[in-house]
Formats: structure tokens, sequence, C-alpha cells
């Protein structure tokens, strides 16, 4: 973000301190020293400042490591790689650090450079990252009666208040959750418990991969408190999470 006359506003998702916003000074002036560091998606080395007046650091070198270059050249990748950063952003603390979020980041970029659908990519980052970030939802049993859940392919209830899934007798009408088909429950359990590549290249219905991807974009709004600026984008744009193209 622009902040004064021609200083940059920039925030990083580091490894070793989690979030960090900081101050560029002059990042906006010709032959600044930081360059193109400070595009979208860039991975780097950070060197900064704490400084006592405010809790934004001085920013005093980035320097590129891997550009993600293609991850911005592209719309769709673009918006996708868009819905990550500020799902990340707004969902994790300053100074908070997760070397397993930074990871999941790393190959999610890595994945939005490669030659699969994007919005597989968000799909994937979307579903480790609740879990990472705390707020793994459980889909093994009803919340309410504890029976075993899904009884082959029925149709439940993502209650995001209860904490999981929700059988069909159990559900309360009006709930704060999504209906999910029986499908869609085994889908994303399954999706947990295979690896990031199998994930990525698992082969999905589409109509189950945007049941599935509708559910987390809906837990993410949830926990972000508000729909991501970036959803509304991809909405307008008419690609929703999970919808191959
Ligand atoms: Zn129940």
């Amino acid at each position: 973000m622009a902040l004064g006359e021609s200083d940059r506003l920039a925030t990083f998702y580091t490894r070793e301190f989690g979030k960090v916003r900081g101050v560029a000074k002059s990042a906006r002036r010709p032959r600044s020293r930081f360059g193109g560091g400070l595009e979208l998606f860039t991975q780097g080395q950070l060197l900064f400042f704490e400084t006592e007046r405010s809790d934004l650091a001085r920013v005093d070198s980035f320097d590129i490591v891997h550009p993600f270059q293609a991850a911005r050249e592209d719309l769709e990748r673009l918006m996708h790689g868009s819905w990550v950063v500020e799902c990340l952003g707004r969902l994790s603390a300053d100074r908070d650090p997760s070397p397993a979020l930074y990871g999941l980041l790393l190959r999610t970029l890595r994945a939005l450079e490669g030659p699969g659908p994007p919005s597989r990519a968000a799909f994937c980052f979307a579903l480790r990252a609740v879990d990472l970030l705390g707020h793994r939802l459980r889909l093994d049993r009803c919340m309410e009666c504890g029976k075993p859940s899904p009884p082959p392919a029925r149709a439940a209830r993502l209650d995001f208040a209860a904490g999981g899934l929700v059988c069909e007798p159990c559900a309360r009408y009006g709930s704060d959750g999504v209906d999910l088909s029986g499908g869609a429950v085994a889908g994303l359990r399954r999706l947990r418990t295979v690896s990031w590549e199998e994930a990525l290249g698992a082969s999905l219905s589409p109509s189950l991969e945007a049941e599935m991807a509708g559910a987390l974009e809906a837990q993410m709004a949830r926990l972000i408190g508000q729909v991501p600026r970036t959803t509304r984008f991809r909405t307008q744009a008419g690609r929703p999470l999970g919808a191959s193209r």
C-alpha cells in the first residue's frame, strides 16, 4: 500500500517472525533500492528493524529469492493467489511465527506457478490453512449426538458454531454453517489425509470440488468476519474457488 509521499507499507509473511508489516522508505521513488522486490507474491530475504514509535517495522532491504512472476501475470492465478495471501494476512497476527504456514504458503505459490488449475491450489491451501490456524472442524462424527459420520453418503450440515459436522436429524435450521452432501463430506475427509501433491492432482468431479470449496470459502469468510475482498473480485469475474476452467 502507498504510504505518505513516496513510501510503501508492505506486509510480509516470514518463516521466523510470522506476519511482519513494515514501512519501506522511498519505495515509490523511481530507482528505489527496493526495485521490484515489493511486488505481490515475491519471496525474498527481509532485513528489518523494530521501531519504538509504532508496531510497524522499518524495512531495510528485501532481496529477491524467487519472484513468482508467473503467478502475477495471469489473471486466473493472480485472483486465486490474491485470495490466498489475503486470507493468510487477515487470519494471522503480527509476529506469530508458524513455519508450517510459511511452508504451506510457499507450496501454494509454487503450485500457482505450475501447470495445474490455480483454483485447485487455492482450495488445497484453504483446506490445510484452517487446520494450521487452529480452526480444524471435526468431520468424523456428529457434534450433537456423537454418531460416527457420515453414514454412507448421507448429507450433513457443517456447523461452524458447533465446530464440525452435525447429522441431518440433529441439524438446526438456519444455524451458522453450510449443508454438505455425503460425497463432499467423504471428499473433504479424504483430501485431509493425502499428501499435498496427491491433493493437487486428485481427480474430483467439478460439482463436488465446487461444493467442498464453497464450504471452505464460507468458513474463511466466517473466520475473517466478512467476505474477503478478493472473493468478491473473483465472484464478479465468474471464477469461484474450486471451479477449474
Ligand atoms: Zn447427530
